[in-house]
Formats: C-alpha cells, sequence, structure tokens
C-alpha cells in the first residue's frame, strides 16, 4: 500500500482554514468540496490513456482520452458526500456507488445499512471518498463491500489520516492505495483524530 500526503502549498493552506474552531458550515463545506477536487487530481494521475486522432481547427491531431470502463466515486455516508461535489466537477461522467455504514455500540464495529454500487463495477477504478481516516473500521467495511461486489481497483482519498487507520488499512487491504491531504498525531479516546477537524460530518451538514 502506498500512501501519498499531498504536500502541496495550497492544501496545506486549505487544511489550515479548515481546522480553525469557527470556521462556517459554508466555508467548510465549501474547502471539502475543494480538497475533494483536489486530492482526486492527485489520485488519478496514473490512469491510462489511449491516443486516438480527431479533426481540429488545422487538420488532424493526436489527443488523448482515458481508457476503458473509468471511475466510480464512493462516497461513505455521510461525510464523504462532502467531497464528492468538487470530484464530480474533475470528473463529470463519474458513476457513483454509495455505501453507508453505523457504528454497533455493543461491539463498536462498523455494519452496512446501505449499498448501491454502480453498474460494471468490476470494470471500474474505485475512488473512496470520506473526509476522516480515523480507526479505518469504516473505511475498511466500506473497502470490504466494494471487493464483494467485484471491484478490483480501489483507491482512498481523505483530507485527515491517522496512523492508526493508516495501520488497518494496510493490514485489511494493503492492495489500496491511499491519497491524504495530511496525516495528524493520532485518536483520542473517543476515535476523533487530533488535531484532526472535529466532527466532518457535522461541521459539512452543519448538524452540530
Ligand atoms: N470522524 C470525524 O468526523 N472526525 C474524526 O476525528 C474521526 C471520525
Amino acid at each position: 500500500m502506498a500512501v501519498f500526503e499531498i504536500n502541496h502549498p495550497l492544501v496545506r493552506h486549505k487544511m489550515g482554514l479548515m481546522r480553525q474552531k469557527d470556521i462556517s458550515t459554508k466555508a467548510f463545506r465549501e474547502l471539502a468540496s475543494e480538497m475533494g477536487r483536489i486530492l482526486c487530481y492527485e489520485a488519478t494521475r496514473d490512469l491510462e490513456t489511449e491516443d486516438i486522432e480527431i479533426e481540429s481547427w488545422c487538420g488532424k491531431v493526436q489527443v488523448q482520452q482515458m481508457l476503458g470502463k473509468k471511475l466510480t466515486i464512493v462516497p461513505i455516508l455521510r461525510a464523504g458526500l462532502g467531497m464528492m461535489p468538487g470530484v464530480l466537477d474533475l470528473i463529470p461522467n463519474a458513476r457513483v456507488s454509495v455505501v453507508g455504514l453505523f457504528r454497533d455500540e455493543e461491539t463498536l464495529q462498523p455494519v452496512p445499512y446501505y449499498e448501491k454500487m454502480a453498474p460494471l463495477i468490476d470494470e471500474r477504478m474505485a475512488l473512496v471518498l470520506d473526509p476522516m481516516l480515523a480507526t479505518g473500521g469504516s473505511a475498511v467495511a466500506a473497502i470490504d463491500m466494494l471487493k464483494k461486489s467485484g471491484c478490483k481497483r480501489i483507491r482512498g482519498i481523505f483530507l485527515v489520516a491517522a496512523p492508526e487507520g493508516i495501520e488497518l488499512l494496510q493490514k485489511e487491504h494493503p492492495d489500496v492505495d491511499l491519497c491524504v491531504a495530511a496525516i495528524d498525531e493520532g485518536l483520542n479516546q473517543n476515535g476523533y483524530i487530533l488535531p484532526g477537524l472535529g466532527d466532518a460530518g457535522d461541521k459539512i451538514f452543519g448538524t452540530k
């Protein structure tokens, strides 16, 4: 598993804005989407293209187009939805697969409650979206669901990752590469990432 932490001044700047205590819902939501776009750009930089010939204003020229069945983006409900607009700005034709998981309060394990995969998912690369990779439990479960549906190429896109979550994903799904804006210090006793962003879902949806 490769972990790409995008070390770009714009990413660092925008993450700094997102970490501000009194950030508005509007600003957090816009930044989550914008970061989704930037990270998706990085996560897809090695996608295969093919040469095709087109008629241009000055005659025939060779251009490149993306190959094959392309992509599905996979927001994990609900916070992953916040990154989706920016990703769809970049890849407007991408099919969307949605997975929903809740945490069983007794076992503390993620339990799937919703799944709707894109057609021909076995031919697509899946880009899993979640702002926070904390314990890694939800990401592992979402990737389990994708693999059970036949998906073979999967990447994870997260704004903030905790080392604990990266370690679990590495153990359970070593074939999945990650693209993250920041790797933070670790988890507190409630499973929140420090310094992290707080509750990303509440901040995106304004439900705090
Ligand atoms: N989910 C969040 O929204 N924030 C965290 O820090 C961890 C999980």
